[in-house]
């Protein structure tokens, strides 16, 4: 089986529907064709400031809303970034092997930094690729899912292989990114022609996993749609049905044609009730199980132990490959 690898940020309180179905989803399904390898990048959650307490406890909730998903500790790797010290060790030999002007170029970091007044942006939200590249290139994962604004990140990942392997020879597949087929674009309820995101410009607009179900399916009941009456599929002209059709698609299991066919005559407000109901359906079970596993932090911390283990038998080899090609003297 082909290694897939793919991470997914601690930096909020609960994981919202564009993550779960967007991303998440395609994790769960991975797992029966892959050799799958899934991580919480608190290291890199600390490139921007934050609040210590609070990324400890959002670093458990997100294992715990993985396992909740479906994400199976037994056949899938899943661990927290800084369980692994490979991660940091491997991302130093990267960045020296970084020019300041390939770094520089970054789009993400420009971003980033301009958000928050250059001059306060830390060094470490600079070297982020290169410590992406790192969690990459430890596993020698074949593919990478990646979204749109991560693929600038993935191309450096593979020069940075590429790199290596002719100056100090083969230590590292050079990884391709990963062609999902299809996966969902959620968009936000209150500005359907914006992507659903954490830090979009309404709470109205934003479901998260782990928020009340009744204020959620309120969420829904309360979406942009438009003047007309028609529901149909038609993202241009009618973008806020269209979400929510794919919303219901997705979560019931139901193809938005058959959706299309089951509310031909209906109105608007039968579309949001029964999308209402599968969200509610979804999210009720899901929280419960999220519960339990925060309820049993010291067994949430063991499942990502042995996550931490496994993945540390893979990375320390590309670890120790990686320091001999370079130099450095063998380990005691
Ligand atoms: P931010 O606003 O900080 O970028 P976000 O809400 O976009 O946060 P990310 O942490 O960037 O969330 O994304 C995590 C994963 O979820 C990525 O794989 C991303 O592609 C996916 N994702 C995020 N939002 C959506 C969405 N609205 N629809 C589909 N997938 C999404
Ligand atoms: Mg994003």
């Amino acid at each position: 089986r082909s290694r897939v690898l793919s991470g997914i940020q601690p930096t909020a309180d609960s994981f919202h529907l564009g993550n779960y179905l967007g991303a998440l989803k395609n994790w769960v399904e991975m797992q029966d064709d892959y050799d799958a390898f899934y991580f919480i990048p608190d290291m890199h959650a600390i490139t921007v400031q934050h609040d210590p307490v609070a990324l400890r406890a959002r670093t458990r909730n997100a294992a715990a809303q993985l396992l909740a998903v479906g994400i199976d500790a037994h056949r899938s790797t899943i661990f927290a970034q800084s369980q692994v010290p490979e991660h940091a060790q491997l991302a130093w030999v990267l960045m020296c092997l970084t020019g300041f002007g390939e770094a520089s170029r970054m789009t993400q970091f420009k971003d980033k930094s301009a958000k928050q007044g250059a001059e306060h942006a830390s060094v470490g939200l600079f070297t982020y690729p290169m410590l992406m590249a790192a969690d990459i290139l430890l596993y020698k994962a074949e593919y990478v899912p990646v979204g749109e604004d991560q693929r600038q990140h993935l191309e450096l990942t593979r020069d940075l292989a590429q790199r290596f392997n002719t100056r100090f020879g083969e230590a590292f597949v050079v990884p391709k990114p990963f062609i999902t087929k299809e996966s969902a674009k959620i968009y936000d309820l209150q500005d359907p022609r914006a992507k659903m995101s954490k830090s979009g410009p309404s709470p109205a607009g934003l479901i998260n996993l782990l928020d009340e179900p009744k204020v959620s399916a309120k969420k829904i009941r309360s979406a942009v749609t438009d003047a007309e009456r028609e529901i149909r599929y038609a993202p241009d002209e009618k973008p806020g049905v269209s979400n929510l059709l794919v919303i219901n698609s997705v979560l019931s299991g139901r193809s938005v044609a058959e959706l299309e066919q089951y509310f031909a005559g209906k109105g608007y407000g039968d579309l949001k009730v029964d999308t209402a109901e599968v969200l509610t359906e979804f999210v009720v079970p899901l929280r419960k199980r999220v519960d339990e596993y925060l309820d049993d932090p010291a067994e949430l911390d063991r499942a990502l132990d042995i996550g931490a283990q496994r993945a540390r038998s893979v990375a320390s080899d590309t670890l120790a490959a990686v320091y001999d090609k370079i130099g450095f003297l063998p380990p005691k």
